[in-house]
């Protein structure tokens, strides 16, 4: 077996154990005799996966009891559209604009109110974070909307938004159990678990329970009112039950490794290595202000296309795989999330340092 160091942005690197433990239990889940693949999402053997997965993600992130914790499907690119249809009251929120996420998201939300752009960072490729300390936001506002890691630009909020008392919803699907959160500070946080936490198809939600409404617009769709949702313990049909396994199976995997304060610790001195060689390189650059650097998605350029692709295509060679940069911003991307291990960073940059050193005209 030969497994290589994936730097993927998403669907990206899971833990190996995880895998591990997923093909030893495929063909007997729990003494069942069937997959989890193979069983009803109404059986006790499910209603225990979901129910611990749940108990462990609280743990995990310390979740307050007046949160609810959703398995939902459709993708963060789905909750674009259930984010407003569930909090709509005034019709108006306030979208700060990172990247392309949360571009996609303040469209998605203007199908339904006014979604107004209180800042941007447009103006530099989203480059960097804009100061929102002093926004201007609408005092009717339902909402205040921010994608708090920029998978596409490597950009990360480092202090949240001032929102001025209105809630805080947050994308954190780049960044979900990277590190600790005070969950209390939010009204909804979300992320697809397919870049940190697990296989693709599923997204968590953690909703404040007083936002998760009967009173939504009569067109909502059953199935992106969360009500619906929470009423049903995510169960209202059929929930994709493998990712839920998986994801637990991650859970668990976090809380052996020592919780998220230890995540984010190795994360920090993950992204050092990176950072550091990125400084000091005179081939390789980071494209992001440096105190808006993202812990796990890392782009950078050498400022020559031919040169981005000849690193790239021996990278590859090398067993550094999925390191192209998104097209918006070209170059490359090294994500480096949770399950990827410092010795996958340090084997990067090792190579980047002799490729620089073989290339540097
Ligand atoms: C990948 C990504 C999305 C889209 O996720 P889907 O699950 O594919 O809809 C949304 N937001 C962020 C920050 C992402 O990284």
């Amino acid at each position: 077996m030969s497994r290589v160091y994936n730097f993927s942005a998403g669907p990206a690197v899971l833990p190996e154990e995880v895998l591990k433990q997923a093909a030893a239990e495929m063909l007997d889940f729990n003494g069942t005799g069937m997959s989890i693949n193979e069983m009803s999402h109404r059986s006790k053997a499910f209603d225990n996966v979901i129910e611990t997965a749940e108990k462990d993600i609280r743990d995990l992130m310390n979740i307050p009891d007046n949160y609810k914790v959703l398995f939902l499907q459709g993708g963060a690119s789905q909750q674009f559209a259930a984010v407003p249809l569930n909090l709509m009251q005034n019709k108006k929120a306030a979208y700060i604009v990172t990247g392309q996420w949360a571009k996609k998201a303040q469209q998605e939300a203007s199908k339904y109110l006014d979604a107004q752009i209180v800042a941007s960072s447009a103006d530099q490729t989203f480059s960097y974070i804009p100061d929102c300390s002093d926004l201007d936001i609408p005092e009717d506002a339902d909402y205040v909307y921010i994608c708090e890691n920029n998978t596409i630009y490597g950009t990360k909020f480092k202090t949240l938004p001032n929102t001025k008392g209105k809630i805080l919803v947050s994308d954190v699907s780049s960044c979900f159990l990277s590190e600790p959160v005070d969950v209390s500070k939010y009204g909804v946080i979300y992320g697809g678990v397919q870049k940190n936490v697990g296989p693709a198809g599923l997204v968590i939600s953690i909703i404040r329970e007083d936002l998760i409404r009967d009173d939504v617009p009569d067109f909502t769709p059953t199935m992106l009112k969360w009500k619906t949702q929470a009423d049903n313990g995510s169960l209202y049909n059929t929930p994709n039950c493998w990712a839920i396994y998986m994801c637990g199976l991650v859970f668990k995997w976090l809380k052996a490794q020592g919780g998220l304060e230890e995540m984010q610790k190795r994360n920090i001195a993950k992204a050092k290595v990176l950072y550091d060689y990125l400084d000091s390189s005179k081939m390789f650059k980071g494209t992001v202000r440096p105190e808006d650097r993202s812990l796990m998605n890392v782009p950078f350029v050498t400022g020559d296309d031919d040169l981005n692709a000849k690193f790239i295509a021996e990278a590859t060679a090398a067993g550094l795989v999925s390191l192209k940069g998104h097209r918006t911003v070209g170059g490359m991307r090294a994500s480096i999330y949770n399950a990827m291990p410092i010795e996958g960073v340090q084997k990067l940059v090792d190579f980047m340092d002799t490729f620089e050193k073989a290339n540097l005209k």
